[in-house]
């Protein structure tokens, strides 16, 4: 591994900065702690102008790797051990120190940190809260922080970090075990999953908790059954935990705060000598800060996750069917596509000379919006007879070609429900729709003075019994029409250039060197 000595913070940043962009799962939503006297930044929501790319990608936050080092071999990934690149690590005194500084000159606003596994999942871990615990209680850094949750780490390493974080994700990064076997072999998925459920438990006394867009929606929409199951999954239970292995990581003799350098304060024994997860149980230290305003809650941002598309041979049902459960069951924030680009050229990852698969990844987003904001079920949308998502057609369109004899539909009768299947009506103008009818009879122009798109929506709705325009209402005819709507967006989605994530010495004419 090429390791590089004495670099100065700069060029470990451009190493590392770079390294991060890869991993899409960052967004700040979701967290609205206020500023406090004597403390630095916030994580309200007014106080954050991130900038969102089209398909949800924060581009305002300094996103590193603390070390692109990496243990493992995952074939897909830049990192792996076996990668012939420059490796390169930050000490948590060097990620505080860029973050504050960044922070003061109006940079960014928060931080999203990622790392390689190095040494073992419990020690980056370690480093990883380190990094937390020195920007919250020794510079006093409020803003907003996004932090991995690294895979096989002890649960109360996981614990700690969370009542400093305002949203953790642990990537899935395939959606199959077969597809982990095959491409990320040291990974299991119960050590995926396990830590995911060990967060939503500790976010379970949150008052966030179930608040996700999915949850929302199936609670506005009656879906109840999906509701119980989240909170089934999520009654407090006491977990089994692996003692964190200390070992090998050295971490007896590392300096650091008190509690990483003995056993971990507030691990529980049973009587049988097992450590306990207690989920939400919460620190002294923590609880203090928390009555003075420093802190919000355990993970109050929620949990996210990223899944690479492309790589491994798993359908879009597969896909969006795994992305429901976590929705359903782990109560997600957000699952992130993120359209795979070969680096590493392994002969066992596909060399897709087109590109990444970014309609496909596009079109993954559209159907994770039908899940999350519609309430529509994963089998609804796909199914194995028709297991991948139409690249010509969004996903709305696609379902309601499928099921025309649902069209057209009275807007002056339809539920709110059926008023969300209607391509090219959302939420907002669902809602618009149903207050307004309560007073007045809705024509085409007064839609349209509400604000309702009528461009697809038209094909599809009657208003007081009548057509925008007397169309076939048949669905060749209507996929023509839309096909024909769509194809500049269409070859845009599929052409756009690879994303870039602001680079700080581009975007912001940083001198290499500035930093040591
Ligand atoms: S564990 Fe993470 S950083 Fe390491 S090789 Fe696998 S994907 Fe890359």
């Amino acid at each position: 591994m090429d390791i590089r000595q004495n670099m100065t913070v700069a060029e470990k940043l451009e190493i590392l900065a770079d390294a991060a962009k890869y991993d899409v799962a960052c967004t700040s939503s979701g967290n609205d702690r206020a500023a406090v006297k004597g403390a630095m930044g916030s994580a309200a929501a007014a106080g954050i102008c991130h900038a969102f790319s089209g398909d949800g990608r924060c581009i305002s936050l300094l996103k590193i790797l603390m070390t692109n080092q990496c243990v493992y071999d995952c074939k897909y990934c830049v990192n792996r051990r076996s990668n012939d690149i420059p490796r390169a690590a930050f000490t948590p005194e060097e990620i505080c120190m860029l973050t504050m500084e960044f922070y003061k000159r109006n940079y960014i606003e928060g931080l999203f940190l990622s790392s390689g596994v190095i040494l073992s999942p419990n020690h980056t871990m370690e480093l990883m809260y380190e990094v937390l615990y020195l920007l919250r209680k020794k510079h006093h850094f409020m803003g907003y922080i996004h932090v991995k949750g690294i895979p096989g780490a002890d649960p109360v390493l996981l614990e700690k970090t969370g009542f400093l974080a305002d949203r953790m994700s642990v990537n899935l990064e395939l959606p199959t075990k077969e597809g982990l076997a095959l491409l990320a072999p040291a990974k299991k998925e119960e050590n995926i999953l396990g830590p995911m459920r060990h967060i939503q438990a500790g976010i379970h006394g949150n008052a966030h908790y179930g608040k996700s867009a999915y949850q929302t929606t199936r609670i506005r929409m009656g879906q109840t059954e999906d509701v119980n199951v989240l909170w089934q999954n999520a009654v407090p239970k006491e977990m089994p935990a692996k003692k964190p292995d200390r070992t090998a990581e050295g971490s007896g003799t590392r300096e650091g705060p008190p509690f990483l350098t003995g056993s971990p304060a507030g691990s529980l024994s049973s009587a049988a000598g097992k450590t306990l997860w207690l989920p939400g149980r919460m620190h002294e230290e923590d609880r203090n800060w928390m009555a003075n305003g420093k802190l919000s809650d355990y993970v109050p941002a929620g949990q996210s996750t990223q899944m690479i598309i492309g790589a491994s041979k798993e359908t879009d049902y597969q896909i969006i069917r795994k992305a429901e459960l976590l929705y359903r069951s782990y109560d997600l924030k957000r699952v992130f596509y993120s359209a795979f680009i070969n680096t590493t050229h392994d002969s066992m990852l596909p060399e897709l000379p087109g590109g990444p698969p970014l309609i496909r990844e596009h079109r993954l987003y559209q159907a994770d919006f039908l899940m999350r904001y519609y309430g529509f079920y994963a089998g609804e949308i796909l199914s194995p007879s028709f297991p991948d998502l139409d690249p010509q057609m969004d996903p709305k369109c696609t379902w309601a070609l499928r099921h025309m004899e649902r069209f057209p539909v009275e807007v002056m009768k339809a539920d709110y429900g059926t008023l969300l299947r209607v391509p090219g009506i959302g939420p907002k103008a669902a809602e618009r729709i149903v207050r307004a009818r309560r007073t007045d009879h809705l024509s085409f122009d007064a839609l349209k003075r509400m604000g309702v798109v009528l461009k697809r929506a038209h094909y599809f709705i009657l208003c007081c019994g009548k057509q925008m325009f007397r169309l076939k209402i048949e669905a060749g005819f209507i996929a023509r029409e839309l096909l024909a709507m769509d194809r500049e967006k269409n070859w845009k989605a599929a052409h756009q250039a690879q994303y870039s994530q602001m680079d700080l010495f581009t975007d912001f004419g940083l001198a290499a060197g500035k930093y040591r």
